[in-house]
């Protein structure tokens, strides 16, 4: 409904009928269990050099859906503040897909374990952004061929050309095209809360930033009889949503810098690309993170996150070097068929309230009968 991501990969993908890596059948051919992929995730922390969960973490954590009860299944991770009890409620699925989940939500775990003594108001990540950053990132280590070759779940890390541009075309639709969408929302809400977008071309105002930035029209014309922006939640529940911006920008700063750290990735070699990094059991990385992390919000983000990544601002080059084969491939093929990119204007999306009448006009009008 917002094109947020573009799941259409059964007409974009660059090499049709090619079958994507997935280990969930051989992960349930080895009878893994919710407690055993929890069991992976924190052993892969305790390979950085990084912390294990306590006991209690064990006991008292939601791994499946119960049976007597119903519960809430949406992952989320939890800190108790005070400084020993972290939970986690997800009711796993025996699945690839829960696999890189349960590692995302252990990242924030993790976070909470390691800044848990700063004080309780530092106890948070250094913007809003970075807790999220730090669980994609993590997540991008545990999705490579590498990560689950060493798993035992894949028989080879190698991929062929097509299964690795189908990735990351995959990957691109996901996360690439998030962007846009997740900087206009708080671009529309900071023009209404500033008052450059009066609130009679509110939707108007809406559709005008969807069609400069994210090259979308709605299936209809619009009006400001409509209110489309209302349509996503964090909208009218004033949640903000640049966090999800910055997040997505950062896990590939993140992953970079990590993957240097391990020696996985070295810009300009192509037999070690960005995309291919997994820092499992790597104690440099693990240690830059939790030096970063064990800062919580105590410092400014800036400093925050120039101790892993030696720079102080966001940065997207680091996303365009993860995903330079499919850009590669990607300038070939347009060129190949005379594509044109971009967007061009072709017809109205949304009509502004038109000016209303004068009454000298209205009784203009009266007078004529
Ligand atoms: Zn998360």
């Amino acid at each position: 409904m917002w094109a947020l991501n573009w799941k259409l990969d059964d007409i974009l993908m660059p090499f049709p009928g090619v079958e994507p890596i997935d280990v969930t059948k051989e992960m349930q051919r080895q009878h893994y269990t919710p407690r055993h992929m929890f069991e992976l995730a924190d052993r892969f922390f305790y390979s950085l050099n990084l912390t294990r969960v306590p006991a209690s973490f064990w006991r008292r954590s939601v791994m499946r859906q119960p049976d007597a009860r119903r519960v809430i299944c949406h992952p989320s991770s939890w800190d108790f503040c005070d400084g020993a009890d972290f939970r986690i409620n997800h009711c796993t699925n025996v699945t690839q897909k829960d696999l890189v989940t349960i590692h995302h939500e252990m990242s924030h775990v993790q976070y909470f374990m390691q800044y848990k003594n700063q004080p309780y108001i530092f106890r948070a990540a250094a913007n809003p952004g970075i807790h999220e950053a730090v669980g994609h990132a993590v997540a991008l280590s545990v999705e490579s061929p590498r990560h689950l070759w060493r798993l035992g779940l894949l028989n080879d890390y190698r991929t062929t050309y097509a299964v690795e541009i189908n990735d990351l075309m995959r990957r691109a639709l996901d996360q690439v095209v998030f962007l846009p969408y997740a900087y206009l929302v708080d671009l529309w809400r900071w023009k209404v809360l500033e008052g450059s977008l009066p609130e009679k071309d509110w939707n108007c105002g809406w559709w005008d930033l969807r069609y400069e930035i994210q090259g979308m029209k709605p299936p209809e014309v619009r009006s400001e009889e409509d209110f489309d922006a209302a349509s996503k939640y964090h909208i009218p529940a004033n949640i903000a949503y640049s966090r999800h911006f910055v997040s997505f920008v950062m896990q590939f700063q993140l992953h970079k810098a990590l993957c240097m750290k391990a020696g996985q990735y070295v810009p300009g070699d192509p037999s070690r690309p960005l995309h291919k990094c997994d820092i499992y059991s790597s104690t440099q990385a693990g240690n830059a993170l939790g030096e970063m992390m064990r800062l919580g919000s105590s410092r400014p983000w800036p400093e925050v996150i120039e101790t892993v990544l030696g720079e102080r601002k966001m940065n997207g080059s680091a996303l365009r070097e993860y995903f330079r084969p499919l850009e590669l491939w990607l300038a070939e093929e347009n060129q190949k068929h005379k594509e044109f990119v971009g967007w061009r204007p072709d017809g109205e999306y949304c009509v502004y309230e038109k000016p209303k009448k004068s009454e000298s006009s209205l009784r203009c009008e009266l007078n004529t009968e």
